[in-house]
């Protein structure tokens, strides 16, 4: 399997970070090693001094696609969850300011946590879903799909042209405002709507 990243996806969250609001999906990848299932602890790694939590909802692909048209692309998930795309932010702002790819800063051992899955059915609207993440017990992020500049039907569309989809591949689709530092013994809690759906440890 694999993790397709949307980055960008919330305007608030390109402005945080001095970036343009992007006129397509940005998107980048990262391994099934990056995968951190099952509650299991972060262990915060040696090579970076700032490592920033984004909290994403996260679409569990249920069939191989590619081409596949946006109005058909709802059929591709069943299944929705949250995780926290895990960045190195010094080793990215180095590669940004060379203008080379991000995966020393984004697709490092564990840099994926991604918690229960839960029908999408359950939802009245998933383009209007809240979701956030506490850490220590105090609220850090906070956001609405409704906010997406590109909506999950459209960025199945848009990958699908350039990358085949396969059974259990993973979209993370991008992070609100807020994101921030992590640092060892930090509790992370990630919630969608009012439920608890990924809860580690940082060690
Ligand atoms: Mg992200």
């Amino acid at each position: 399997m694999k993790i397709i990243c949307i980055g960008r996806n919330y305007s608030e969250h390109a402005k945080e970070l001095n970036n343009a609001v992007p006129e397509k999906p940005v998107f980048f990848m990262k391994p099934d090693t990056a995968l951190l299932q099952k509650n299991n602890p972060f262990f915060y790694p040696a090579f970076s001094e700032d490592v920033h939590y984004e909290t994403e909802i996260v679409l569990k692909i249920n069939r191989n696609g590619k081409y596949i048209e946006e109005q058909f692309a709802h059929k591709y998930f069943d299944e929705i969850g949250i995780g926290i795309d895990f960045t190195a932010r010094d080793l990215q702002a180095e590669q940004k300011k060379k203008g080379l790819p991000w995966e020393i800063a984004k697709a490092f051992d564990q840099s994926a946590p991604v918690g229960n899955f839960v029908p999408k059915s359950k939802f009245q609207d998933i383009n209007q879903l809240n979701f956030s993440l506490k850490i220590n017990g105090e609220l850090k992020q906070q956001g609405n799909t409704r906010d997406m500049i590109f909506s999950f039907d459209h960025i199945i569309s848009y990958v699908s042209q350039f990358v085949s989809l396969k059974t259990g591949d993973l979209i993370f689709t991008g992070t609100p405002a807020g994101v921030g530092p992590t640092k060892i013994n930090d509790h992370f809690e990630a919630f969608i709507e009012d439920e608890l759906l990924l809860e580690f440890n940082v060690k």
